[in-house]
């Protein structure tokens, strides 16, 4: 079960392949190698890791 690494929300939609989009706290995740990756979108559009807020045991998932 994917859940948000930053808010533990499981309100988690699909956007695309291997990406998604947590609705709670607006926050992009795309997913690979059993570890999801955290992205911020800015004002204009681009994405920001975040990363290095999370340790990598919260961005662990399991199908
Ligand atoms: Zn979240």
């Amino acid at each position: 079960m994917l859940k948000c690494p930053n808010c533990a929300s499981k309100d988690i939609g699909k956007i695309g392949i291997n990406q998604y989009y947590c609705w709670n706290c607006f926050i992009e995740l795309s997913v690979g190698k059993g570890i999801i990756n955290t992205h911020q979108v800015e004002e204009d559009g681009t994405l920001s890791s975040l990363d290095d807020l999370f340790e990598e045991e919260l961005r662990r998932y399991t199908l």
